[in-house]
């Protein structure tokens, strides 16, 4: 059962397409996971376009006409080489299968590279300027507390981490402003989880604040 949703603000952006493209991606993970979400999102999207409709009835019939041509006339899409898409991606041994909107950016997922503490990450280049990384936290690890200059967002895929806040499984979405800090953790369970961050993180604990001039290569 999926307790941490995206909330009400990010659901709107999403489905009017003004999200960051990389936070869409978790955003649209999500939803493939969540049927509430889904359901929603899908009441948003009715409720949007009959506002626009409702809002141009004086569309006139050679308007509509003239819309119609430019359609019928438009170039098709350009037909690139097929890519490679994954189903699944292995990480330590371990496969997990990818959810339907990660599916489509897998192409563009890049290596594997540990990070201390049993945690490996793979940076997955949505566009030219926005990026996400997916996350695999092996049994008993442990990312040092921190908080965010602005906001990150975490998606679990599969398996469970927690916090000093709560316990996070399969589909929850996690949401977080500058002003919280936390450190996520794994127990008997390892967990794979999709991170987005639109600053680097801030390490705010022991040793792990010497790592701060180089957190934008740990997550970015
Ligand atoms: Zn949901």
């Amino acid at each position: 059962m999926i307790k941490f949703h995206p909330n009400e603000e990010l659901l709107v952006q999403y489905v009017q397409g003004n999200l960051d493209s990389a936070l869409a991606v978790v955003v649209g993970t999500h939803i493939d996971m969540c049927q509430h979400c889904k359901a929603h999102a899908r009441d948003i999207e009715t409720h949007l376009s009959a506002k626009e409709l409702g809002a141009s009835t004086d569309f006139s019939e050679l308007t509509m006409q003239a819309m119609l041509e430019d359609i019928l006339n438009s170039a098709a899409p350009a037909i690139s080489a097929p890519q490679q898409i994954l189903d699944k991606v292995t990480v330590e041994g371990k496969q997990f299968r990818l959810p339907p909107a990660l599916k489509r950016v897998s192409h563009r997922l890049g290596d594997w590279s540990k990070v201390p503490g049993s945690v490996w990450r793979a940076p997955l280049k949505v566009d030219d300027h926005s990026a996400v990384n997916l996350i695999y936290m092996g049994a008993g690890a442990s990312v040092p507390e921190h908080t965010h200059r602005q906001h990150e967002a975490t998606l679990v895929i599969n398996g469970t981490f927690n916090d000093e806040h709560d316990r996070y499984h399969d589909g929850d979405f996690v949401f977080l402003g500058a002003d919280h800090r936390h450190s996520p953790q794994t127990a008997e369970e390892d967990c794979l989880t999709l991170a987005w961050l639109d600053a680097p993180l801030q390490f705010t604990s022991g040793m792990a604040r010497l790592l701060n001039p180089f957190s934008s290569l740990f997550f970015k």
